[in-house]
């Protein structure tokens, strides 16, 4: 048996989500991306997503890239955050598009495609409000200008990222401002746009509602896919699995204890000065999974009536005194996991990772 702490991943309810996910968006026209970086590009559920019909593979890190690829993932990569100006050489040599917006990166990679005899592929990423990654609209031309004149690169699109940094939603207004931006850039090169990359897992909605305009033709999706939500208000999408992956830990403890702590008090483990609820003793576990494996706030136990304590590097404390199932030390609990709590369990190599469903 694997040991716990233990992260099971269904690759067959991956390929599923991935089926309906892209289903959704080919109706639209859409064709889409699969976002790995949540998986630390895991290369069996890159090959899942695949399966389920994504037409390539984007992730973050050129390390995930490299080891998709070493294990056999045969498609193409797209580097979905900005290239280092210090990896431009790297970034050429592993993926054939990369999203950008800074023109001394952009210079640097046509340099370094060039040395390699390559033409680099680039989306320029469009800032619309959410304030991560993006040119503001008012520069957008005379960057546009200038990287056309570069030789080793090739403006494949345009793109924008919302539903992230700041939560902004994806509406009619922000899509067709990202359109009105495609229509300028178009005239500017007097040429058309391979890529218009509106969307990720935050736009699903405004898609099935029909709000999307028609000429937003890419999405890059990793949530959706992973954890069957869309990402506005985490709602499960139609006809996805939202529990592709589970963690499992193990009882280490398990007793009465009081519910406050005794005796003064100063800092904690982590140097903050937490509550506690009055309630006479409860029944008290500690589990073997901490914060240096999952982000306990975005754990929740599947068993009813449990109720997460706290957590320290190794431990997790939970309240089991209203729990249905009678546990023991040596049971294992459930828990499902939010894209944070998967995103830390997956980066964490304390939790020993098991694939289940067929691959
Ligand atoms: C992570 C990421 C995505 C995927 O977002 P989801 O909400 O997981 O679908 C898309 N685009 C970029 C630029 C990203 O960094």
């Amino acid at each position: 048996m694997t040991p716990t702490p233990r992260l099971t991943i269904d690759l067959g309810k991956i390929e599923q989500n991935a089926r309906v996910i892209t289903g959704l968006c080919a109706e639209h026209g859409i064709r889409v991306t699969g976002v790995t970086k949540c998986t630390c590009g895991h290369p069996e559920v890159a090959r899942a997503m695949l399966r389920g019909g994504v037409a390539d593979i984007g992730d973050s890190r050129l390390q995930n890239i490299r080891r998709m690829r070493a294990a056999g993932v045969d498609c193409r990569f797209t580097l979905i955050r900005l290239p280092a100006l210090s990896a431009c050489d790297q970034v050429t040599a592993l993926v054939d598009t990369s999203l950008n917006t800074e023109l001394a990166v952009l210079q640097a990679l046509s340099d370094a495609a060039r040395r390699a005899d390559r033409v680099h592929g680039v989306v320029i990423m469009v800032e619309l409000g959410d304030l991560r990654e993006g040119v503001p609209p008012a520069e957008l031309l005379s960057l546009v200008e200038r990287a056309a004149a570069l030789p080793g690169i090739r403006i494949r699109g345009l793109g924008t990222n919302l539903s992230c940094f700041a939560g902004v939603v994806p509406d009619r207004e922000n899509m067709n401002r990202l359109v009105s931006l495609v229509d300028a850039v178009e005239q500017r090169l007097g040429t058309g746009l391979e890529l218009v990359s509106g969307m990720n897992s935050g736009g699903l909605r405004l898609l099935a509602e029909g709000g999307m305009p028609g000429r937003v033709n890419h999405a890059r999706i990793g949530e959706a896919i992973l954890l069957g939500r869309e990402t506005t208000e985490r709602r499960p999408w139609p006809g996805t699995c939202q529990d592709a992956f589970v963690l499992y830990a193990e009882v280490l403890e398990l007793g009465t204890r009081p519910s406050a702590p005794q005796g003064a008090r100063g800092q904690d483990a982590f140097g903050d000065h937490p509550g506690f609820r009055e309630a006479g003793t409860i029944l008290h576990a500690l589990l073997n999974v901490g914060r240096e494996d999952v982000d306990i706030a975005g754990a929740t136990p599947l068993d009813q009536g449990g109720r997460l304590l706290g957590a320290s590097s190794g431990y997790l404390i939970l309240d089991v005194t209203e729990m249905e199932r009678r546990i023991r030390v040596g049971d294992e609990l459930a828990f499902a996991l939010n894209y944070s709590a998967l995103l830390r369990a997956m980066t964490s190599e304390y939790v020993s990772k098991e694939l289940v469903g067929d691959g």
